[in-house]
């Protein structure tokens, strides 16, 4: 059995977890590519004009994988910490299912609900019974995965922390969900074109999750999904050592219209710009804006360009 695992959404935020889990059991898996225009156009295909673009990624990435797998992964995660996820990811599951009902496609999920911490060991291990796994190889394999990836976030965390503290150059705060950030096309030519503009680009995703949410109670108590809240955290603990901030959204998300709102009011002494992309404009236009923005971090650090 070959399972297939769709590039996008929150791939980006259990890679190790989950690649690291079928490994340990020797199950074979392919992952979609990168994010390209084919798969963005395949993926509008198929979806109404309303849904947010890595929803329109993630349509287009199962498309890749429909006839090159026996079954295709799609969890459906309803909280993460003490707060909800975004509905599309608790709907994703269903929207597969009945998008693509003429291609008699198999998902294989597991269903993390609820808010205790055990949760998700739980849905693992019903995985991992319908996978006719034994208990003890299923929960030796999800404790290897958990760690690896733990360590993963940990190490990738700390590194940031000191390349906050050790670089001289203009330091930006880049506040994105991780599968915007982390894509191809959505996150990575941003990213490379501050990296071209001599500035250290700071990935809020990449700084600890607790950490995070528990600072983004001193601003919000009420924000309601969880990833927004890493998010906010992030940019209240380190507003006063970065020299700016830019908030990526994609088009239309509910939870980062909201969000980005609050941001701008509160945050009312830090320089701050929003970059929304779509499915058609990608990122065209946004090298200027960046110029410009970074213009004016240059200027008010130095008094300069
Ligand atoms: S949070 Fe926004 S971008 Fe992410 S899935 Fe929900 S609506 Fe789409």
């Amino acid at each position: 059995m070959t399972i297939g695992i769709p590039r996008a959404l929150l791939y980006y935020k259990n890679e190790k977890l989950w690649t690291k889990f079928f490994d340990e059991l020797g199950i074979n898996y392919i992952i979609s590519p990168e994010t390209n225009k084919e798969i963005i156009e395949n993926g509008s295909k198929y979806a109404i004009d309303e849904t947010c673009l890595p929803i329109k990624i993630f349509l287009g990435h199962i498309d890749y994988l429909k006839d090159k797998c026996d079954c295709i992964f799609i969890p459906r995660i309803e909280s993460d910490q003490d707060r909800e996820t975004c509905l599309n990811f608790r709907a994703q599951y269903d929207l597969v299912k009945n998008t693509f009902r003429n291609y008699n496609l198999k998902i294989l999920f597991y269903n993390d609900s609820g808010h205790k911490p055990q949760k998700e060991s739980k849905a693992y291990k019903k995985l991992c019974k319908f996978l006719h796994i034994k208990k003890s190889l299923g929960k030796y394999a999800y404790y290897i995965a958990k760690q690896t990836q733990m360590y993963y976030e940990f190490f990738r965390s700390e590194n940031q922390e000191k390349v906050l503290k050790d670089t001289k150059k203009i330091k930006v705060l880049l506040l994105a969900h991780a599968y915007n950030i982390g894509d191809k096309y959505v996150g990575e030519p941003i990213v490379n074109m501050l990296e071209k503009l001599n500035v250290q680009p700071i990935i809020a995703e990449y700084f600890d999750r607790k950490k995070c949410i528990k600072a983004s109670k001193a601003v919000s108590k009420t924000l309601p999904w969880s990833y927004n809240q890493h998010l906010l955290g992030a940019l209240e603990l380190y507003k006063d050592v970065v020299d700016g901030v830019i908030l990526i959204t994609t088009y239309p998300c509910g939870p980062d219209s909201m969000c980005d709102e609050m941001i701008v009011r509160q945050y009312k002494d830090v320089p701050i710009i929003t970059l929304t992309i779509d499915a058609q404009d990608a990122t065209a236009g946004i090298e200027t804006r960046l110029e410009s923005f970074v213009d004016i971090l240059n200027f008010k650090r130095n008094g300069k360009k």
